[in-house]
């Protein structure tokens, strides 16, 4: 889990283009730091740390809509095991409305594909991808001294960068 003081998502589409690499970067490190026999990984998540109020719109609702619509504010979004067993000790309330995890209990359960919910092959898969990625940009830092400056244009880095005034890659994005 990492905390972070703005809103932020985890999509699996951009851990496999190697663009958010943070989390599994994490918990393949952990995992494989662990000694003591093979461990499952629960997910990986973001907490936000902002202050999330319910809007005033939402004062004329009842106290328990208020606090599940302030709990839904502070989801932890992220990737988790597809394991029902596992969900069910990370968050009590799985199957409510006031479940601090950003997967349903529903979507847990169903057959249907989902991108917050992998099954732990698919962890596994996707540490050994992501320590493969991290590897080649290693390699061509260090072999090839490559430090090629190519900022994410799906997220817009330049647009908030305190560099962008003497960044001769500004117009990059
Ligand atoms: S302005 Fe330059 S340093 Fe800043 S994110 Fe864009 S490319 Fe990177």
């Amino acid at each position: 889990m990492d905390y972070k003081s703005s809103s932020k998502d985890l999509d699996i589409d951009d851990v496999k283009e190697g663009i958010s690499l943070q989390l599994i970067t994490y918990l393949s490190a952990f995992m494989e730091s662990f000694k003591e026999g093979k461990i499952k990984p629960a997910g990986v998540m973001y907490f936000n740390l902002a202050d999330k109020f319910t809007k005033i719109s939402n004062l004329t609702l009842s106290k328990d809509k208020m606090v599940n619509e302030t709990i839904k504010n502070l989801r932890m979004k992220g990737i988790f095991l597809k394991d029902m067993k596992i969900l069910e000790i990370m968050d009590k309330n799985i199957e409510n409305e006031d479940r601090l995890i950003n997967v349903s209990a529903r979507t847990a359960k169903s057959d249907k594909p989902s991108k917050s919910l992998l099954t732990e092959e698919e962890f596994d898969k996707i540490c050994v991808d992501i320590k493969e990625i991290l590897g080649s940009i290693g390699k061509e830092m260090i072999t090839y001294g490559k430090t090629e400056i190519k900022p994410n244009k799906k997220t817009e880095p330049c647009k908030y960068c305190k560099y962008l005034s003497i960044c001769r890659k500004n117009n990059m994005c």
